[in-house]
């Protein structure tokens, strides 16, 4: 029998979680309750807990969600296709399924949309976050079965790997041949070079900083065949040399903050490219934006957020054929209670940690 309650990570105010007890709520025909085996944690969880990102206070944060299926209404189950103890991953929205963009098939932009982990406590049932043991599932809710003998910090990263699949490939068109610039080597970069890879880019090029090094190294073994550290190196005169002045055909920028990146993407890119936006800079304006080169080149100038199905399944079936290194970007996992430790060590706030993909795991 489960606990009635759950512990859960609130987040009460900026840079604060404590530890509480929540109610397991009554499940009804067309919703569950999943028992948390990881949450993935990546850089808006760090937005959320500096109070950055407007998410409601308190809640539970968590919004990258693998788990077993605890309970579940005859109603989901067979809408959803899953029963008790299947794993699942879970997407992030929740759309209302009745707009415009839900009736078209891009029901992440739903202006009606709510997201786990940004739904205050106070709305019932108020498990609405995976920093916890138990994440009430709406009967909104988009669900993915998980092989369930893969280790929980691997099938975790369905997140971070579908990002890679819509962002590096889905949404620029990646086709087999291509050349492709990715700027961040950072569980987001490393998750396009796998799926480039897979879609059979014949040329991938991955920038970092001089601090890198390691994840430029990564990004070769998942299949990168150039790194450049922009610091060190000339990245527009590299990427002109190594694609013999023609440019990429792709160039994905997932770095965040930093806008040099994307006004280097517009160089890098070649006639007819297509460029994609998926990084956050903090809502500043970029300087030395020329839109001209945009307009001469016949740019594809593309913004990405989220992922829909197609990413996550196709992230979902490369993880389980077990055919990359993947867990080799996996560098810390947590307990629960350290939820704290593990954003601040992902922000690189702790000395000679440096964290690519971590997750926080439950005690069992
Ligand atoms: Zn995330
Ligand atoms: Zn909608």
């Amino acid at each position: 029998m489960p606990s009635p309650s759950s512990l859960a990570m609130v987040h009460t105010a900026p840079r604060q979680l404590v530890a509480q007890d929540v109610k397991l709520p009554e499940i009804g025909h067309d919703d569950a309750l999943l028992r948390i085996e990881a949450c993935g944690i990546c850089g808006s969880d760090y937005e959320q807990f500096e109070g950055v990102l407007r998410s409601p206070m308190p809640a539970i944060p968590g919004h990258e969600p693998l788990g077993l299926i605890e309970r579940i209404g005859d109603g989901a189950a067979a809408r959803w296709g899953v029963d008790v103890g299947d794993r699942i991953a879970v997407e992030t929205m929740l759309a209302c399924r009745n707009c415009q963009n839900c009736l078209t098939g891009n029901y992440h932009i739903c202006p009606n949309r709510r997201i786990y982990s940004y739904i205050p406590l106070g709305d019932a049932p108020g498990l609405w976050g995976a920093y916890a043991e138990y994440m009430y599932l709406h009967p909104n809710s988009i669900v993915h079965k998980v092989d369930p003998t893969l280790p929980p910090e691997l099938a975790v990263m369905f997140n971070p790997l579908g990002a890679g699949f819509r962002w590096g490939v889905e949404m620029p068109g990646t086709q087999p041949g291509d050349t492709v610039v990715i700027m961040g080597p950072g569980q987001r970069g490393l998750s396009c070079v796998l799926a480039c890879r897979e879609a059979g880019a014949a040329n991938i090029i991955v920038t970092g900083l001089a601090a890198d090094q390691r994840k430029l190294e990564l990004a070769r073994t998942f299949g990168a065949h150039h790194t450049i550290d922009v610091q060190n190196e000339n990245a527009v005169r590299r990427v002109k040399e190594i694609t013999n002045g023609r440019g990429a055909d792709v160039v994905v920028d997932v770095s965040s903050y930093a806008t040099e990146p994307i006004t280097q993407a517009l160089d890098f890119a070649t006639l007819g490219g297509t460029v994609m936006l998926a990084g956050t800079k903090g809502f500043k304006a970029v300087p030395d934006f020329i839109s001209d080169k945009v307009v001469m080149k016949e740019i594809t100038l593309r913004g990405a957020i989220g992922v829909t199905s197609s990413g996550y399944n196709n992230a979902i079936r490369l993880i389980e054929s077990r055919s990359t290194p993947i867990e080799q970007m996996h560098t810390h996992r947590f307990a629960l209670r350290d939820a704290e430790l593990a954003i601040r060590t992902l922000a690189r706030e702790i000395p000679d940690e440096e964290s690519i993909h971590s997750c926080l795991i439950p005690d069992r």
